[in-house]
């Protein structure tokens, strides 16, 4: 198994609802425009715990926790990062798509640009190379003054 794909992760981020994972976990009470709960991060008698659903976060107004859903789960749940998308993408009914290990999509576009890399030293040499056939002074004389 390698890494979940960037695609899946984005998607398995936007579809996640900080409301509904967290209330999976503990009890939220609807006050105003967001929901309440006592501090699962630290002791507390009233609550100071505030879910956002409209900007999807949630915020400790007591010992200043707060993310999204995801770093909901990585913090309650004690889950890595991939743990928590992959609970997620589950609750979600996405698909987890994984990277072959050997080579990831960063692996991929490094190479990509090692490719495009190696083909503009190419045509740099070509052009000397031209330049040197055709005898070109000016070519000479600048190398000359390096
Ligand atoms: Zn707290």
């Amino acid at each position: 198994m390698g890494y979940i794909t960037e695609q899946c992760k984005q998607r398995v981020i936007d579809a996640a609802d900080v409301h509904g994972v967290i209330s999976d976990f503990i009890q939220l009470h609807k006050k105003g425009a967001g929901f309440w709960a006592c501090c699962p991060f630290h002791g507390e008698k009233s609550p100071s715990f505030y879910v956002n659903p409209a900007r999807n976060r949630f915020h400790c107004f007591g010992c200043g926790e707060g993310g999204d859903a995801v770093a909901f789960l990585m913090k309650h749940q004690n889950m890595t990062f991939q743990q928590a998308i992959e609970w997620l993408a589950r609750k979600y009914n996405i698909e987890v798509r994984y990277e072959s290990k050997e080579q990831s999509q960063q692996e991929r576009d490094d190479a990509k640009h090692r490719e495009s890399l190696f083909f503009a030293v190419a045509e740099v040499q070509k052009f000397f190379i031209e330049c040197f056939n055709s005898d070109a002074p000016d070519a000479r004389a600048w190398l000359h003054r390096r």
